[in-house]
């Protein structure tokens, strides 16, 4: 026997640790990985969130784990802590707001009363509707009482919104709250006459006045007589929303024209499908269907409205289903608006530059990515990083897409598996996620895409791969089969790990500044790649 044979800090099975390292955790498949710092932790779970878990860990067990993250953050620093969540949160970043608000639920909680003013400072930077503000209010119940610094965070919620009118008649009652309940918290006191007659309308004890168009104009549509015509006369002249619109007029071809345009984009990329089933929107060549097509490439309006990619995705699937994932609403959809939606997603991403240099764009394609949901949304992990991958592939023209999994049987290296993919910016995304679906798909080696490079004696710049980090099927680290890979082929590879879940650890060693740790759905994450490669 050899001794160095046990203990070589050059090949090391993914189920064991590497010799001598201290920085090495188990993942949850059994095997071997990096544990990230909390603040990278910090930030996969406010653009992630932990809503339906992951493959190995349920949605409670990691939602507590992240929420002693965030408790572990804000005991080392609380206002940077407060400035991430305030940052990820009003700059879009995130595909959804619950993870950021809860956050911010928690920082109310310091028991330090100077640590606690941060997060009430940024309450109106995170909770920029009603219906943010009702989460909150559910959250903080959940958490703690009612304190006099609460109270004036909240009521100055009211009291210094420029749009408080807007955001009182819109958002009226969600998660089991009305803004009379939280008014009745957090007695807010009117600042002029405006918000006197506005109060005092929320907890029904008043009539609209001319200090309250938009009430005013709410009632008007509830007249029995008012005609069609009327009617989209007062919702336009007020540029009402449609949950200001009385319900049976929602789905009306006459309202929807009249709500068209002063709908913010958010909305209208969700009631695609509504638009869509009344006839409304049908033919390409018609003005209505033109409109929608110029707001979805409209890179201004996307940002303005806080448009996230991942929500284009999801809408992209949903409309070009033609069927809605609850109701029983079903469409023919407009080709027109699909092409329309796929731009809009790359639009979505903050924009980046070309490197030029050579990538490997590696997405897991194994079970655990393949059969779990993104954020409990309805696309796989997997078709979520291969869009990912798409939006680097599209600036970058040396690029290669690949996904890698492995069989049953790890030992025979013939049974490792490394797919071309055959995706490319070319094709729109919805149909290059289908193709990640047919992928067969096995146990996890993250270090495949690095051992293809090497037997393929390919050069790479940057190898960027997407994965929930549950790697453990491999006879060798990734860290190892970098190092190798650098040895013989080119000492300045990078590696960018694309984290799709909320978790703690990763197969990038934070040690080595030629590996960065980046959140999948992070709408900057192109843009930090390129920064990185460059
Ligand atoms: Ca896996």
């Amino acid at each position: 026997m050899r001794y160095s044979d046990y203990v070589s800090t050059k090949k090391t099975p993914q189920s064991e640790p590497i010799f001598g390292t201290t920085n090495q955790v188990e993942n949850n498949a059994g095997g071997f990985v990096y544990k990230v710092s909390k603040w990278d932790q910090l930030l996969r779970f406010l653009i992630l969130g932990s809503a339906g878990g992951t493959y190995y860990v349920g949605e409670r067990k990691l939602t507590i784990e992240n929420a002693q993250v965030v408790i572990d953050c804000l005991a080392e620093d609380a206002a940077k802590t407060v400035e991430i969540i305030a940052g990820v949160s009003s700059k879009g970043r995130a595909p959804k707001n619950d993870s950021a608000i809860f956050a911010l639920a928690l920082a109310c909680c310091n028991t330090v009363q100077a640590n606690k003013v941060y997060a009430y400072r940024a309450l109106p930077q995170v909770l920029r509707t009603g219906t943010h503000l009702f989460q909150f209010v559910a959250d903080i119940q959940n958490l703690r009482g009612w304190s006099r610094g609460l109270r004036s965070a909240v009521s100055r919620w009211y009291t210094q919104n420029p749009n408080v009118e807007y955001q009182l008649a819109k958002y009226q009652n969600r998660h089991g709250w009305t803004h009379k309940d939280v008014m009745r918290l957090s007695h807010p006191t009117p600042k002029n006459d405006t918000q006197a007659d506005l109060f005092k309308l929320v907890v029904g004890k008043g009539q609209p006045t001319e200090n309250t168009p938009v009430f005013a104009a709410m009632q008007a549509l509830k007249v029995a007589e008012t005609s069609h015509a009327v009617a989209a006369e007062i919702v336009k002249g007020n540029r009402l929303s449609r949950e200001m619109v009385p319900t049976e007029y929602q789905n009306k071809p006459f309202m929807q024209d009249a709500l068209l345009h002063s709908m913010p984009i958010g909305a209208l990329i969700r009631n695609l499908g509504a638009y869509s089933a009344s006839g409304f929107l049908s033919s390409p060549l018609t003005p209505q269907v033109q409109y929608v097509c110029d707001m979805l490439r409209n890179v201004d309006v996307l940002q303005k409205g806080r448009v996230h990619p991942y929500s284009v995705l999801e809408a992209m699937v949903t409309y070009s289903a033609g069927r809605g994932v609850k109701g029983k609403l079903t469409w023919t959809p407009v080709q027109a608006i699909v092409d329309a939606l796929n731009d809009a997603f790359y639009l979505a991403f903050q924009s980046v530059e070309a490197t030029n240099k050579r990538h490997l764009l590696a997405i897991d394609v194994s079970g655990s990515m393949t059969c779990a949901a993104i954020g409990g949304g309805n696309l796989s992990a997997a078709a979520a990083a291969a869009a990912m991958a798409l939006v680097t592939a599209n600036v970058e023209k040396n690029a290669e897409i690949v996904g890698f999994s492995t069989k049953s049987n790890h030992s025979n290296p013939a049974d490792n598996l490394i797919v071309p993919l055959a995706i490319s910016p070319r094709n729109r995304i919805d149909d290059a996620m289908l193709t990640i679906a047919k992928v067969p798909f096995g146990r996890t080696d993250c270090s495949l895409p690095i051992m293809y490079a090497m037997q393929k004696r390919l050069i790479v710049d940057a190898f960027v791969i997407y994965t929930d980090n549950e790697t453990y099927a491999g006879p060798i680290h990734v860290s190892q089969a970098l190092a190798e890979y650098r040895s013989k082929f080119n000492p300045n590879a990078k590696l960018v790990v694309v984290g799709m879940t909320a978790t703690d650890f990763s197969v990038a060693d934070e040690n080595d500044s030629g590996c960065l740790n980046i959140v999948g759905f992070d709408t900057s994450a192109p843009a930090v790649i390129t920064e990185f490669v460059k």
